[in-house]
């Protein structure tokens, strides 16, 4: 389930779409969808994807 939500890019005002992209962090890349500006390219990470995610990560890692 997706919200259907239109985010709007700031400085170009027009609706961002939904891309899948591919993170890395600390060595380790995860794919994710995340809103972005089809024209300047800026990408918009939810809180959730930033704070969740990323913690989660650093979990893994300092579990070795
Ligand atoms: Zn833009």
């Amino acid at each position: 389930m997706e919200e259907k939500q239109t985010l709007i890019c700031d400085k170009c005002n027009v609706g961002m779409e939904d891309k899948e992209v591919q993170f890395k962090y600390l060595n380790r890349s995860f794919r994710h969808k995340v809103k972005r500006c089809p024209k300047c390219g800026q990408v918009y990470i939810p809180e959730d994807l930033a704070e969740g995610r990323m913690k989660e990560v650093e979990g893994i890692l300092e579990e070795k």
